[in-house]
Formats: C-alpha cells, structure tokens, sequence
C-alpha cells in the first residue's frame, strides 16, 4: 500500500519530547515560548502566537480582530469546514464565494461582487499549498476597508512574489495536524502584524490573563503544549527540505501524468504542495484504479460547505460543485520512493 499521507517523525522528534517529559514542565513553557520565535522567524518576524490547533487559531485571531455578531466574512465553500467553523463560532456570519477554477481559490471578482455594508473580512484559504490571489484580494480588501485573514492551514512554506504566505494578509492561521506539512500533534498559530491583535490573542488563548489570577477579558484555554512544540522546533527545521522534495515529485507529476488536468501553478507561486491534486472527469473510476493497485488517494473536498447542514445557502457556486465532483489528490509525501512515484505514474496513466 502507498499510503496518501503519514507525519515524518524520527529521532529529533523523539528526543525533544524526551527533554520536555524529562523537565517534568508539560503545559505552555519555554519550547511554545521559543517555538513562536522561530516560526515568527519564518512569516518575517510577525507576531507568533501557538494554539491548541489551527481551528483555535482562526476562532481566536477573527476573535481578537473584533469580528462578532452581525459581521459578513467572505470565505470559499470549497475547503475544510474549519474555514467556515470559525467564522460561526465567533456569530459572523460565512459568506461564500466561488473558487477561480485553476488553483481553487477565492476568485477576487466574485468576492467583490459579495461585498455587503456588513462585511468585516475576506478570509482566503490557500488550498492545497497553492497561495490564493493576494495581490487582487488586497487591493479589494484596501478599497473597501476589510482586514484580510489568511487561512494558511495547509500552506506552510509557501510564497507568493519571494513573501512567504502568513506574512501577506493582515494576520493568519496555520494547522499542525499530522497530516499538514509539518505537524505538532494537535495544534496551530497565529501570526499578525498588529501589536494589539497579538496582545488580544495571548489574553483569549489563556482565560484573558497575562498576569496569573489577573483576568482582563472573557478568554478560553487553545494553549500549545511544551511537548508539542518541542515536535513542532524540529519540524519547522525539517519543513523547507520536505517542501522541496514535495516540489521534486511534483515536477515529476507535471511532466508525466496523462488522461487527468494536472494542477497549474500562478506566476510568482512557490508551491507548498500540500496535496498534489488533479482533476478527471471520471473521478470515482480513476481512484478505483488506483486503489486496486494498492495507491491511496483522497478527495478533499466532496462535499462543499456550502452544501452541509449548518451552513447550507442557496449560494450559486458552479466552480465549486464541478471541483468537489472531479478533484483527487495523488500521494506527495516527501518520504515517497523513487518506485512508489513510478507506480502511481503507472497507474495514472494505464488505459
Ligand atoms: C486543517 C485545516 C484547518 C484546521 O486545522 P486543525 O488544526 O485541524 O484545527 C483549517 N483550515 C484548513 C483549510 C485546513 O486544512
């Protein structure tokens, strides 16, 4: 079997959990502490603060922004519920809007033409790795006063125009999930470039204290742990190498596959590949072949937000629906031999 996806954990790993468990300090210490500083880092030098997962860390950051009740943020349909989740759980309001139908993000037109008196934020989600239109999605956000809040879940390590993604909105998400590009556990961050949006996130992260028994707002507990940001230091290091194996079997992907649209990448894109996702026509058939030949694929996502009972409109969202009927993702994990790329290419392309 070539599994879809697996989190690469190896010795680093194991023995930076073993350095927190030895220190007996589990809960929010110095390796959160020193985590943030190294991601911050890595999305030029923006504020860093680590969550309990990326779904927390978008909650939290709309949250601290002063998103609430009665407020319309635009988001895709076609994407992981937590994209939407949060939106709700702050009593915003989720509008959807069309994906453009070459990368599967936000189309910057549609979400101009969904542009309300109340709405507060656009939140795109650079899907599958690939960074949505930012530069367009900017400029609409600055013409019309909306904070921009990338939902970077599935993106780290990717650039747009040599800026990497998280620094290119005015704050942002990233999941640590196992199966993202490098993984904690459970977890997530928030990165913005607001001193006062980054104060309000630490306070809501851990019961509206800075100051032990000192409790200045209403907040919850999305704390990181020290024994997963322990993983997550040694993951951090490892992602740029991994990104670039992803790109590797990409470009294999690119030139070779056949009878499916492989996915294109935008001018000034440095891809995370995330998923290596293409599009067929005869989806279900094309993951039964391969399936029978021992391939995991995935499908993400079959059925749109905007199609699930809590969320469900009368949106009209064509691009979406087509994508969620046509779209498979192939394995891409770094760890992915040289004779598991020949076999998926194999049975890609077998009539
Ligand atoms: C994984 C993911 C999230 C949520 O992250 P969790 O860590 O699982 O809470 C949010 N948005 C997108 C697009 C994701 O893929």
């Amino acid at each position: 079997m070539i599994p879809l996806a697996r989190p690469l954990l190896g010795h680093e790993e194991r023995a930076a959990v073993e350095r927190v468990l030895a220190s007996g300090m589990l809960a929010q210490g110095p390796e959160v502490a020193a985590f943030e500083e190294e991601f911050s880092a890595f999305v030029e030098h923006r504020h860093c603060v680590a969550t309990s997962s990326g779904t927390a860390a978008l909650h939290l950051v709309l949250l601290a922004t002063g998103i609430g009740h009665g407020d319309e943020v635009i988001v895709p349909s076609f994407s992981f519920a937590a994209s939407a989740n949060a939106v709700r759980l702050c009593g915003a309001i989720p509008v959807f809007a069309d994906i453009e139908p070459e990368h599967f993000c936000l189309d910057p037109d549609l979400v101009e033409a969904a542009i309300t008196s109340r709405t507060a934020a656009i939140m795109p989600v650079h899907l599958y790795g690939h960074p949505a239109a930012m530069a367009a999605l900017a400029a609409i956000a600055d013409r019309h006063g909306l904070l921009l809040v990338e939902d970077a879940a599935q993106a780290h390590g990717a650039r747009l125009g040599g800026r990497p993604v998280g620094a290119l909105g005015d704050c942002a998400a990233f999941s640590f999930y196992p199966t993202k590009n490098m993984t904690t556990g459970e977890g997530g961050i928030i990165v913005t470039g607001d001193d006062q949006v980054a104060r309000t996130a630490r306070l809501l992260r851990n019961q509206g204290m800075e100051r032990r028994y000192h409790h200045e707002i209403v907040g919850c507990n999305a704390r990181m742990t020290d024994l997963a940001a322990a993983i997550g230091r040694v993951q951090l290091r490892r992602l740029q190498g991994w990104n670039a194996a992803r790109r590797t079997h990409a470009e294999r992907y690119d030139t070779s596959l056949h009878g499916v649209v492989t996915p294109p990448v935008a001018d000034g894109v440095e891809h995370a590949y995330h998923q290596y996702t293409v599009r067929s026509p005869d989806r279900d058939a094309l993951r039964a072949k391969l399936q029978a030949r021992g391939i995991g694929t995935g499908v993400y996502y079959p059925v749109p937000i905007h199609r699930q009972p809590p969320f469900a409109t009368r949106a009209d969202l064509p691009e979406t629906d087509r994508a969620a009927m046509q779209v498979c993702s192939l394995p891409i994990r770094p760890d992915l031999l040289p004779h598991e790329l020949d076999a998926v290419v194999q049975a890609v392309n077998r009539p």
